[in-house]
């Protein structure tokens, strides 16, 4: 018979008052260790009535910015400081986290596109079906820190979805400008729905708020503290943070709109990639975005990519060496409700 329960458990009991720390335990059985599971750190501070939160990090292995922003934010926060519960999902593919790594090592699962996840399938579609079956259930908000990740590098920004309800999609605005990333924007649903902790968010009636924070696969210094600052901003504006935290106020944010393939440039072809623009800048439709060199045959005249509208550049690729489809950059436009 099919599973439908998680194998995975958890060290903490969710429903217990104060903070604790522990590990959710992922029976794996492997060569080295018979009997051995992947401990997925996990935490959890509660303290009476209020927002119940998940706040979840590492969903891509190699997006540092959120799991060193919520681990500080995890070590400085005491049960007196919280009204109703966080959780913390600091390294949540923690293999991936583990490796640095956008996917896991050990069944190269997308964490990100593995929702709504199986409790028989590998172990990253185990984490996926016990976020979504067990925590998220459990849970009012989900804010889930992303950055670029090796391939690409970000100008730090919040990130929602675009909410049919007008109330919804007031309080996502009031949670990205509580944020203040330097730049923010609203994702157009992909047609046909998507395998994202956002479309699971969305099934289970949980308010959700993303990130980009810079990317490159290394930890920059402005994204951090963003995220350490903006996520103590958002808890404090939806009352999950008690008056006697500090929280610095939010500095502007540049509110965009990603909607449509046109916002995106990918490569027509592999080669070296010679980026034109950089993030933050402000294009024209038709503008050159970059080069593709062949250095297989660098007597042939190089390729051109053009940016199909304008924009503001919100990401770029950062690995000079590129294949055919893979993304070079995006662009988002002011906001339209
Ligand atoms: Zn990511």
């Amino acid at each position: 018979m099919a599973q439908t329960t998680s194998r995975i458990t958890s060290e903490i009991d969710f429903n217990r008052e104060g903070k604790q720390v522990g590990f959710l335990r992922l029976p794996h059985s492997v060569h080295r260790s018979a009997y051995g599971w992947i401990p997925i750190p996990v935490a959890c501070i509660g303290n009476g009535s209020g927002p119940r939160v998940l706040l979840m990090a590492g969903n891509h292995g190699d997006e540092y910015e959120g799991q060193v922003a919520l681990s500080r934010v995890l070590r400085e926060t005491e049960a007196a400081d919280v009204r109703g519960r966080l959780v913390f999902l600091t390294s949540a593919n923690f293999p991936a986290a583990l490796a640095g790594t956008r996917t896991s090592p050990i069944d190269d699962g997308n964490l990100n596109r593995s929702f709504p996840g199986d409790p028989d399938g590998g172990v990253t579609a185990q984490i996926a079906f016990y976020i979504e079956h067990v925590l998220l259930p459990q849970c009012d908000y989900v804010f889930d820190l992303h950055s670029g990740g090796s391939s690409l590098m970000y100008v730090p920004s919040g990130l929602c979805r675009r909410h049919d309800d007008p109330a919804r999609m007031a309080h996502a605005l009031a949670l990205l400008t509580a944020f203040g990333a330097p730049m923010s924007y609203v994702a157009d649903a992909p047609q046909g729905g998507d395998r994202t902790l956002t479309a699971a968010a969305s099934r289970r009636g949980v308010m959700h708020m993303g990130s980009e924070l810079g990317g490159g696969g290394t930890l920059s210094i402005g994204a951090l503290r963003t995220a350490q600052e903006g996520i103590r901003r958002v808890l404090r504006l939806i009352g999950a943070l008690g008056e006697g935290v500090a929280v610095p106020p939010a500095p502007a944010t540049r509110l965009l709109q990603v909607r449509g393939a046109d916002y995106f440039v990918y490569a027509g072809d592999g080669g070296l990639f010679e980026p034109l623009v950089d993030v933050g800048d402000e294009v024209a439709a038709g503008q050159e975005a970059g080069i593709i060199h062949f250095h297989d045959t660098p007597w042939r005249e190089p390729a051109t990519a053009l940016f199909r509208r304008a924009g503001t550049v919100l990401c770029k690729r950062m690995p000079c060496r590129t294949e055919r489809g893979d993304c070079l950059f995006h662009l988002g436009t002011p906001y339209e409700a």
